[in-house]
Parts: C-alpha cells; structure tokens; sequence
C-alpha cells in the first residue's frame, strides 16, 4: 500500500513536470507570435471594433483550415471574424466530409484562446438576383441548406439548368426565411461582381423586397480588392449596414499579394462592449464603417470622429519674426490622411503612426481641409478643421 503511494506520487511528479514542462514550451512558443494590432481609435460612447464578417476555409471553397482563420486574425490584430463557409458549393466534398457548421465549431473554441470573437455564418449562393448573401448570427447552417439544394447536390443535372430551376420558384427565399428565424444578421455580398454583374452593378426589386422585409441588413460595400460606390448609397438610402469584407479563401499571405490589395478589407463595427452581442447591436442600428485600402467609407457622424481622434495638434514649438507659428501634426493611427487645404490646395499626406509639420499664423488660425480619402458620401470628402491645441 505504501509503496503504491510512493509509486503514484512519483508517476503523478512526473506527469505534473512533464505538464509544466508542456506549459512553459507552450508560452515560449506563443510568445513568438506577434500580434499587429491595428491602430483606430474609438469613438463618441462606442469601442471600435475591427471585424471580417467574410471569410472561407476547406469546408467549402477555401484552403485553409478554420483554426488558421483564428490566428490570421489575431495576428493581424482583429477583433472578431465570422467563417461563411458556402453551404451550396462544395468542391472539396470527395475529400472532406461536407459539414456546413464546421468552420464555426472548429474556430469559435481557438477564438476563445487568442480572444477573438467568432461569430458563426455561412454564405448563401445563388445566381443575380439576389447573388449571394451572408447570414451572420445563425445558429445552424446546416438547416440554411433547402431541399432543392440538396436534391441539386445528389442530381447528376448540369448545375445551370438546377439553377434556373432554383431561380424559378425562388427558393433562395427558404433559405433566407430560415438564415431569419435563427436570428441571423443577414446582407448582400459583393454586389458589383463582375462574373454577377457583367452589365453593372444594379439593384433588382428582390433586393428591396428583402430590405424592405427586413431579411437584408447590410450590403457589403467593399469586398476583398474591390468597392462599389453605388452600394455605399444604397446604404445611406436605404438605412443599412456597411460591410467591408476580406472574402478570403487563400492563406492571409497569399491575400496581400493581389495588386488590388493595399491591405485586407477591415469592418470597423462601433460597439456598446468587445463581444457576440455589442457586434450585433451595432450592426442592427448600422454603426459601422467600411476600410478599404487607403479609404474610409461611411457616415459622417462616424467617419468624422474617427479622424479627429486619430489626430493632435501640439502647442506651438517655434514662432518665427513673421509671427508664424509652428505645430506638429501627429496621427495616432494606421489611417491614412491624404488632405487638401481647401483655401491654399496645399496637399498634405499625413502617413500612419507619422507627423507633419504645419503652420498657423494671426490671420489664418485655423485650416479647412477636405480629407480626399475619407468619403462621407460617394462624391462627398470628409471636411475638417485643423486648429492649433488650446
Ligand atoms: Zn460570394
Ligand atoms: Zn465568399
């Protein structure tokens, strides 16, 4: 009996030293990821959240696995990501089992670990119109999936000719009836793609009949390398969530190497809290705003806070003989400001985490800039005022 005790706690020293052991290796080998985080400030009561609510893994189209997407993401300093896996196309189905809930369950545990939120999705896919939509906020993809789907799946028929049949009883209302009732955030993506929009982007009755019901909530006015001026006023017009969404389907590396890609497509949600729900709330009322490459994308109540937060300028450093004065002009963030005195057409391009030097002097104590980049509507520049501090 003793010696059974003395055994035990030797084996269990062991295993308690070989745990720590495992322990120590893991925070080394995690205290080499470096995590980018991305410099924006928050605004009026809200927090600013960076978001990728577009995102595919092998279990539909893409070819990476979900836990990657987790650690893209955290790497590069998000908040929260949604994987929207296509529940109609499966080309990886002879070889991976087709699981539509499995991006989410795969992710949403590893997100707990690198504290990022993972919101489950899945993409519904259908020709023009309505193209194809998001529904974020499901609770089972799987049921997303209707019958004619699946009879598709199993039928040796040309996928066009199913698709006209599709397109003739609108079952895409089915399975946005049911993206709805699980309570799912639904919007439109990519609504200017060329292989769906080969004449232009345009908006069809079904999409107002959707928004209208309340079964489209947002559009995506950016998607991966490209943006589409028409959807950010269909947003203002119709009241509604804008999406900037990377639609990644490579790894994060091959992304950024696409010469339309400045950057990945960052949703910039305006949140009450940094969770599931703070998410939602901001998106039913709206709050968010579109970064694509060098630009900023929404509405002024938004856009505009963002760019007087990002900002400070100093106290005079030096008063010339002239009585100029002399201030620095500093961005906190990763924003770009590529500004136009609208009184002189001075340009100044004040770079990310940089500053300028800028001058006021008695007569001119204050400078009307327009923000070139930062738009508020499609043909409108966000206009500030730059004033020295105090
Ligand atoms: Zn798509
Ligand atoms: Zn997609």
């Amino acid at each position: 009996m003793k010696l059974f005790f003395v055994f035990t706690f030797g084996l269990m020293r062991t295993i308690f030293f070989t745990a720590f052991l495992f322990t120590v290796f893991g925070l080394f080998s995690q205290a080499q990821m470096v995590r980018n985080d991305m410099m924006v400030p928050d605004i009026l009561e809200f927090e600013t959240l960076k978001c990728d609510f577009h995102i595919h893994t092998v279990f539909s189209d893409g070819n990476v696995w979900p836990t990657i997407r987790v650690e893209e993401a955290w790497t590069m300093g998000y908040d929260a990501i949604s994987i929207t896996d296509h529940i109609e196309y499966q080309p990886h189905k002879e070889y991976i089992p087709v699981q539509h809930n499995a991006g989410y369950e795969i992710a949403m545990p590893h997100g707990k670990r690198r504290n990022i939120i993972v919101i489950q999705g899945t993409e519904i896919t259908r020709q023009m119109p309505p193209g194809h939509l998001n529904g974020i906020f499901i609770n089972n993809a799987a049921k997303i999936e209707t019958e004619l789907i699946r009879l598709k799946h199993s039928a040796k028929t040309s996928s066009n000719f199913m698709d006209s049949i599709d397109h003739e009883l609108k079952d895409y209302m089915n399975a946005l009836r049911e993206a709805n009732d699980q309570g799912g955030f639904v919007f439109w993506n990519h609504p200017g793609w060329t292989s769906q929009a080969p004449e232009g982007i345009e908006i069809y009755d079904v999409h107002k009949e959707l928004i209208s019901k309340g079964w489209i909530k947002g559009i995506e006015v950016a998607n991966s390398g490209e943006w589409y001026p028409e959807a950010f006023q269909w947003c203002l017009d119709y009241d509604l969530a804008m999406l900037s969404n990377s639609d990644i389907h490579s790894t994060e590396a091959f992304f950024e190497r696409s010469p339309t890609v400045e950057h990945r497509p960052v949703t910039l949600v305006f949140a009450e809290s940094r969770s599931a729900e703070g998410i939602r709330d901001a998106l039913d009322d709206a709050r968010s705003v579109v970064w694509f490459n060098n630009m900023v994308i929404g509405r002024e109540k938004y856009v505009e806070p963002l760019f007087y937060n990002s900002i400070e300028v100093s106290a005079a450093f030096f008063t010339d003989d002239r009585g100029r004065s002399y201030y620095n002009l500093k961005n906190n963030s990763d924003f770009i400001f590529n500004m136009v005195d609208l009184d002189t057409r001075e340009k100044l391009d004040l770079l990310p985490r940089s500053s300028l030097i800028i001058q006021f002097d008695e007569v001119r104590d204050a400078r009307r800039i327009s923000v070139e980049n930062f738009l508020t509507e499609p043909d409108n520049t966000l206009k500030v005022v730059l004033k020295p501090a105090g």
